[in-house]
């Protein structure tokens, strides 16, 4: 995995360089809107820190940094009236995920009903491929 790179648009959007439509900013954490919408409701949570993936994230970060991160997932779901009628949790981790932006985001989505867990589009329908492990 390459190293953090400071000018990715996450980096910018906490540095205050771009605008972001807040839901919730916590000491170690921000909430905004997905700037294109997959649901109704799609907000991503990022950490303050410097972390390319959820993996970088759990590796390095302090215990109180992945506690109130964590937390602030589902106060944000709380707060936008998720937590009764259900809602999903995701994290790209680099290629296969096709994660585009390379600070730790993990996206919620809700507001309608979402279908069974997303795979992708590449998924031969005779399910040639092998489950790993
Ligand atoms: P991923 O594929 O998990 O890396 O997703 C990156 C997400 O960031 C996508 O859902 C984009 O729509 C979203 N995004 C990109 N730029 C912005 C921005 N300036 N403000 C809010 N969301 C953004």
């Amino acid at each position: 995995m390459e190293n953090y790179n400071e000018n990715n648009i996450f980096a910018k959007i906490l540095r205050g360089e771009l605008p972001c439509q807040k839901v919730l900013e916590t000491k170690h954490a921000l909430a905004f809107h997905d700037i294109n919408p997959q649901a109704p409701v799609h907000v991503l949570v990022i950490p303050k820190g410097a972390y390319i993936s959820l993996d970088d994230f759990v590796s390095k970060a302090s215990n109180d940094q992945i506690v109130e991160f964590w937390r602030t997932v589902g106060e944000v779901a709380r707060l936008l009236n998720l937590t009764g009628s259900g809602f999903r949790v995701l994290s790209n981790h680099s290629a296969d995920a096709h994660q585009e932006v390379f600070h730790l985001h993990v996206h919620i989505l809700g507001g309608r009903p979402l279908g069974p867990m997303l795979v992708g589009g590449d998924i031969p329908p005779d399910g040639t491929w092998e489950p790993l492990g």
